[in-house]
C-alpha cells in the first residue's frame, strides 16, 4: 500500500532551521521559526509555570482520563482571560485542544460538519497552516486582501470589497492580535467596520488567537475578539497558550463556539467532545492543568502577567531599536512600519531573492515571504541586520 504514497511538501520553515544549523558561520542569525527567545537565545520555561508544574507533581495524585472536553476549570480560566465577560457564558462550549492548531483544526471541522460546502475566507497571507489544513480537508480556500506591499500596513480597503463577497455560513477567520506573518493589525474602528459587514453578510467569524499579550498588553490585545464575539451571533475562537504561557511543546490550547441563544450550547458542546473523540479522544492534559493553575492563583497569576510584560516589552524595545537603526542608515523612515507591527513577527515587504542574499551573504535567516521573528534579535544583532537590509537593498 505505500507505494501509492507522494512526498508531501516539506514544512520551509523547518528546512530553514535544518539549513540554520548546518551553517557554519560564527555570529549567524536565525529569524525564522516562531518561538519567543531571550536576549541569549533561550526559549525559557516561564517562572510561574515552573512553579505551577512542581505543586502539580507534589499534589497529583492521579492521570486517570478527564472529560473528552478537557478539564472544565481550564476552558472557565481561559474564556475569562480571552473573553472576559463581554459573553454570557451559557451562550458558550468550550473543548481542550492539542494546541491552537488543535483548535483551528477542530473549527474547521465542526464549519464542515455543520455546512458541508462552508467556504473559508482567509487573510492574504495567512499563517501557512491555515491554509494546509483547509485544503487537507477539502475545504474551499478564498483568501481576502490584507497586507498592503507599500505601506506594509492592512489595505483595509481590499479587505473590506473582498469580505462584503462571503455569503451567510461562510467562515471569515481573522487574526485576534498580532497577525502571523505579517505583524500588520487591524485598529478597533476598522474592526467594527468589520463586524458591520460580517453582521450584514451572514458570514461567521473564527478568530484565531496564538499572542495575547504580545501586542499591546493582555487587556488590549483581547479588545477585538471581545469586540467581535459580543456584536455577531455566531462566533468560532481558536486560542493557543503556546507562546503566552511558553508552554510550546504541552500542545495546550482552547476552541469557543459562541451560539446566538444559549438553548444551542448543550448541542454545540456535545458537537465539539464529539470531535475530539474522533480525533484524539481526551486532549492533552498536563499544559491545560498549569495554565489553570497560573491563572486562578492569584500569586502565580501575577508573576505570569509581569514576565510576559518583560516579553512584550522587549520584543517592543527591539523594534524602535530596528526602526530607528534603520532611519538612521536609510536616512528615511520607510522602515517606521517594524515599529507599528505588533507581535513576534514583521513582514519586511522584501523579494525572496533579497531574502536569500541576506542568507547568503549575511547569514541571517528569516522566512521566504520575508516574515522576520523579532525576538530572534537582541540589542547586539539589531545593529547588524539593520545594515545588511541597507546593504542587500531592501
Ligand atoms: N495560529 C497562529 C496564527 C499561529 O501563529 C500559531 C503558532 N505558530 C498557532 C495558531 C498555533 O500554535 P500551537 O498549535 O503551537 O498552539
Amino acid at each position: 500500500m505505500f507505494e501509492t504514497l507522494t512526498e508531501q511538501p516539506a514544512d520551509k520553515i523547518l528546512q530553514l532551521m535544518q539549513m540554520y544549523r548546518e551553517d557554519p558561520r560564527e555570529g549567524k542569525i536565525d529569524l525564522g521559526v516562531g518561538v519567543y527567545k531571550d536576549a541569549t537565545g533561550k526559549t525559557p520555561v516561564m517562572r510561574a509555570i515552573k512553579a505551577a508544574e512542581k505543586k502539580l507533581w507534589e499534589e497529583q495524585d492521579s492521570k486517570a482520563y478527564t472529560g473528552l472536553a478537557g478539564d472544565p476549570a481550564f476552558a472557565d480560566a481561559m474564556i475569562n482571560l480571552v473573553l472576559s465577560d463581554s459573553v454570557a457564558r451559557e451562550n458558550i462550549a468550550a473543548v481542550a485542544t492539542p494546541g491552537g492548531t488543535g483548535a483551528v483544526r477542530q473549527a474547521f471541522e465542526l464549519a464542515r460538519l455543520a455546512k458541508s460546502d462552508v467556504r473559508v475566507f482567509v487573510s492574504d497571507p495567512t499563517w501557512p497552516n491555515h491554509v494546509s489544513i483547509l485544503k487537507y480537508l477539502g475545504i474551499e480556500v478564498v483568501t481576502y486582501r490584507y497586507f498592503d506591499g507599500e505601506t506594509r500596513g492592512v489595505n483595509f480597503e481590499g479587505m473590506v470589497e473582498d469580505l462584503a463577497k462571503a455569503g451567510p455560513g461562510d467562515i471569515v477567520l481573522l487574526h485576534g492580535c498580532c497577525h502571523n506573518p505579517t505583524g500588520a493589525n487591524l485598529n478597533l474602528t476598522q474592526w467594527q467596520e468589520v463586524v458591520d459587514l460580517l453582521n450584514k453578510t451572514g458570514s461567521v467569524p473564527m478568530i484565531d488567537i496564538a499572542y495575547q499579550g504580545f501586542g499591546d498588553g493582555l487587556e488590549e490585545d483581547a479588545a477585538a475578539v471581545r469586540l467581535v464575539a459580543s456584536s455577531v451571533p455566531e462566533c468560532l475562537i481558536a486560542a493557543s497558550c503556546s507562546k503566552n504561557f511558553g508552554v510550546y511543546r504541552e500542545r495546550t490550547g482552547l476552541l469557543m463556539s459562541i451560539a446566538a441563544d444559549a438553548s444551542k450550547t448543550k448541542l454545540n458542546q456535545g458537537t465539539l467532545a464529539f470531535l475530539n473523540r474522533q480525533n484524539y479522544s481526551f486532549p492533552p492534559d498536563h499544559g491545560a492543568r498549569v495554565v489553570t493553575m497560573v491563572l486562578n492563583d492569584p500569586a502565580l497569576r501575577a508573576d505570569w502577567q509581569a514576565e510576559l510584560e518583560e516579553v512584550r516589552t522587549s520584543m517592543l524595545g527591539l523594534r524602535e531599536q530596528l526602526a530607528s537603526e534603520l532611519q538612521r542608515l536609510s536616512g528615511s523612515d520607510r522602515f517606521g512600519f517594524i515599529a507599528q507591527h505588533r507581535g513576534m513577527f514583521s513582514r519586511l515587504g522584501a523579494s525572496a531573492e533579497l531574502v536569500q542574499k541576506l542568507r547568503e551573504d549575511h547569514a541571517i535567516y528569516m522566512v521566504g515571504d520575508s516574515r522576520l521573528n523579532i525576538a530572534g534579535l537582541n540589542k547586539t544583532s539589531v545593529p547588524i541586520l539593520a545594515e545588511a537590509i541597507i546593504k542587500v537593498g531592501i
